[in-house]
């Protein structure tokens, strides 16, 4: 998966291809003098031509990186000066392309990404054929005997709006139980492998309680089981295999490194999930690095606490965080109000546990050592976790801190300030905004809905943000995060003017979410996240200049190359 120079040596031999104007050096001047000893036997790549932004906190950008094969970053600076000091470097001519930081997305599911992609995703199929031709492709990753599974398919997005068959799956796919549940959830498509795998006969005229099999002029199951049907083939469908579950991860982190990402903050993993990209690493297949959270503060979180945070020595890999619930999401009205729904009244929602539970358990990770991140959605679930961390940091003053409040979604005045004051960190989606924009005011009203989504509040009042997207929930691309957090659009550019566009970050307040502050959340600033001197070289080439590009286009960037630790991961091809 980790591919190697052949777009770099393209590059090399383009140095004298038509070039564009190098852009002026605007940052500071820095040290190009020379290199630590014992540095010398390494490998130097200089890019140059480039306009690279580097995100440090005075906001630099600067034409040319030299990085060496140890991954680290030796200098960033002038194109002129750095051509001159390195002449023995392999030089590389970005012909004016934008490179800034690896992006960090601070909130996310790795492993539930994988999950999701070891089926097949069968949303916005035009027709069976589409069905049957993503199917085909997703069993090129599968051994024999898996079943085929996926999910997503909606027959009212065909020509022909029927239910399909069995007999429309068992031509393509004559030996393997296939199994598609439909974009509700509420049926399933069977193949006939899979139909005769039930732990029951499905032929006749009964049927299941609180269920539906549809059947032919015979009798025969015709291939699709409604809502209490569907367990029948359900319970035959195996655990996802560990083959087919490494290979998913395979796809699920060469997704997130073509689209420019060079971290994930990890949430709510266990050690068998640990142990599982551990695997991955040290068979140098894991092109990201991964900041993970704990499941809770049960088993995983005692196994920690037993031998210690876990870091990797790659860089790749650290478990020192405990992830945290306190209430549930607004969609389903399960987040928890101080007061009522505005749209069902005598429904505040409810927490997932009494406040004093919640200390008891962040009181447990802080004496780890640990940082928490506790999901709060309503103002009441935010309330009472930013009381329990008052508490809970008083009690722990060794404790190094940087707690974080997982989406810090609707807030009310008096508590945007208390992030600052508690220096807890608000790590929250611009996605869900502008996924949530068209209904959660009806659940709101006009008065709470204006500290929801309070990004320009919140970072006005002193506190940092730590922006990412929760993947698999919502799309893995951070420019869609950028295009949100910058526009407060969709990306038809609905509405015009943004959603309560008072609340609108900069695009360099939006880049640095998805970076530097990104890194501070997970205690790497030191090493990640800007564009210095002794930093690793995580960085991206994009097509288009994320700061000057129109921002309705910021969505459709194109990522061209992913280097970490100063190897190129990824390449447009
Ligand atoms: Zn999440």
């Amino acid at each position: 998966m980790i591919k190697k120079t052949p777009i770099l040596l393209s590059l090399v031999l383009c140095v004298a291809c038509n070039v564009e104007t190098p852009p002026k050096v605007t940052g500071p001047p820095q040290d190009v003098s020379g290199q630590a000893p014992g540095q010398e036997q390494l490998e130097k790549t200089l890019i140059h031509n480039a306009k690279i932004y580097t995100m440090d906190v005075g906001f630099s950008t600067a034409d040319a990186i030299l990085f060496d094969s140890s991954g680290r970053i030796h200098n960033v600076g002038g194109e002129e000066a750095m051509l001159e000091a390195f002449p023995d470097a392999m030089h590389i001519d970005l012909r004016g392309k934008t490179i800034i930081p690896g992006l960090i997305d601070s909130h996310a599911h790795l492993y539930g990404l994988a999950l999701s992609l070891s089926q097949a995703q069968l949303r916005d199929t035009a027709s069976k054929e589409e069905v049957i031709q993503r199917l085909r492709e997703q069993e090129s990753h599968l051994s024999e005997g898996d079943w085929l599974l996926g999910r997503g398919w909606d027959q009212n997005d065909w020509p022909v709006k029927e239910f399909p068959s069995r007999a429309d799956l068992d031509s393509a796919f004559p030996g393997r139980p296939v199994w598609l549940r439909r974009i509700d959830g509420h049926a399933g498509w069977a193949n006939s492998v899979a139909l005769a795998m039930a732990d029951q006969d499905l032929s006749g005229d009964w049927q299941p309680r609180g269920g539906f099999i549809y059947r032919d002029a015979q009798g025969q199951a015709s291939g699709v089981l409604v809502d209490g049907a569907m367990e029948l083939v359900e319970k035959a469908v195996p655990a996802v295999s560990p083959k087919l579950l490494q290979a998913s991860l395979g796809l699920a982190l060469q997704q997130m490194v073509s689209l420019g990402l060079t971290g994930v903050h990890d949430m709510g993993v266990d050690q068998s999930v640990v142990e599982l990209y551990q695997q991955r690493i040290d068979a140098g297949q894991f092109p990201t690095r991964a900041y993970t959270f704990t499941d809770g503060a049960g088993k995983t979180l005692d196994w920690l606490c037993s031998n210690g945070t876990y870091e990797d020595a790659s860089g790749r890999l650290y478990m020192r965080a405990t992830k945290l619930y306190i209430d549930g999401a607004m969609g389903s009205r399960g987040a928890a109000l101080l007061a009522d729904y505005s749209d069902d009244s005598g429904n505040s929602g409810l927490l997932f546990m009494p406040a004093a539970d919640l200390e008891a358990k962040i009181d447990k990770a802080m004496a780890c050592g640990f940082q928490v991140g506790i999901h709060a959605i309503g103002d009441r679930g935010n309330r009472v976790t930013l009381d329990a961390l008052e508490a809970a940091l008083k009690r722990h003053p060794e404790n190094p801190g940087r707690h974080r409040v997982e989406h810090s979604q609707i807030l009310t005045a008096e508590d945007i300030p208390r992030f600052e004051t508690l220096d807890v960190i608000a790590a929250m989606q611009p996605t869900h905004a502008t996924s949530d924009m068209y209904w959660v005011e009806d659940r709101l009203g006009a008065e709470r809905v204006l500290y929801a989504y309070a990004w320009r509040s919140l970072l006005d009042s002193g506190a940092r943000l730590a922006l990412g997207s929760d993947f698999p929930v919502e799309q893995v691309n951070p420019m869609l995060g950028i295009h949100a957090a910058v526009t407060r659009q969709d990306t038809k550019g609905w509405p015009p003017g943004g959603w309560y566009p008072d609340e609108k970050l900069s695009r360099e307040e939006a880049v640095r979410g998805f970076t530097l502050d990104a890194a501070y959340a997970a205690f790497m600033e030191k090493s990640v996240g800007s564009l210095e001197s002794g930093k690793r070289a995580d960085f991206i080439v994009l097509e288009q200049n994320v700061f000057e590009i129109e921002a309705s286009e910021i969505a459709n960037i194109r990522v061209l190359q992913t280097w970490l630790d100063g190897e190129l991961v990824y390449s447009y091809p």
